[in-house]
């Protein structure tokens, strides 16, 4: 699997909507100070789910928004999609791309999409759960986290080691299927009471 595009609409300084198409090698990616290089970054983060304005430099999530500047007003959304290739079917999904879509209103409303179909964003999290590219994924190492990784206390470099492993996906169900016997279980010790008091 690889990142093959990104489309960028009222996000930060891409007001207009622009495709970045990206080979399966290495792109970099230049421009003036200022230009909006780190912002093509934040767009990446934020559609993978990122819901901490401040990992996205700023301090509102409608920071995301274009914001207007000498020439353009204000625009009331931000769309980003990300077009994955999916060719080695790493992803357990029956397409050759995956195209993972996220928008944010001025309103407060978000919405998440795969494939154009609108989903939550637990669902991309589950999808991208041990590519690496998930939320806090090795995958993209922003300013600044190479460090916070070597300082990182013993349990959370382990997650971070678990998620590159593949064992995160495994570990979630694991936490999901003892949550669910809990409930059972619960519902059970309340069944056996209202036996006792029938009897
Ligand atoms: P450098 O090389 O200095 O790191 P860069 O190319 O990475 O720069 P970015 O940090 O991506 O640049 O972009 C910063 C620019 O994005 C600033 O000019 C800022 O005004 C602009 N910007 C950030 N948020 C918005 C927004 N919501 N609307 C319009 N412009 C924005």
């Amino acid at each position: 699997m690889f990142l093959k595009g990104i489309e960028i609409q009222g996000f930060k300084t891409f007001v207009d909507r622009v495709r970045l198409e990206l080979g399966p090698g290495v792109t970099g990616i230049v421009g003036p100070n200022g230009s909006g290089k780190s912002n093509i970054v934040d767009a990446i983060l934020w559609v993978l789910g990122e819901q901490s304005a401040k990992s996205l430099r700023g301090t509102r999530m409608d920071d995301v928004i274009f914001a207007g500047s000498a020439r353009r007003r204000p625009v009331g959304m931000a769309e980003v999609t990300l077009y994955l290739d999916n060719s080695d079917a790493s992803l357990p999904l029956d397409f050759q791309e995956v195209a993972i879509t996220r928008r944010f209103f001025r309103s407060g409303e978000g919405e998440y999409y795969i494939n154009k179909v609108p989903c939550r964003l637990k669902d991309i999290q589950e999808l991208l759960l041990d590519t690496g590219s998930g939320r806090g994924g090795l995958a993209i190492v922003s300013q600044g986290r190479l460090e916070e990784i070597l300082a990182a206390r013993p349990e959370e470099r382990r997650s971070v080691l678990e998620e590159t492993a593949g064992i995160a996906r495994y570990r979630l169900r694991k936490k999901e299927a003892r949550q669910r016997l809990e409930a059972v279980e619960q519902d059970l010790t309340r069944l056996q009471d209202l036996i006792g008091e029938l009897k």
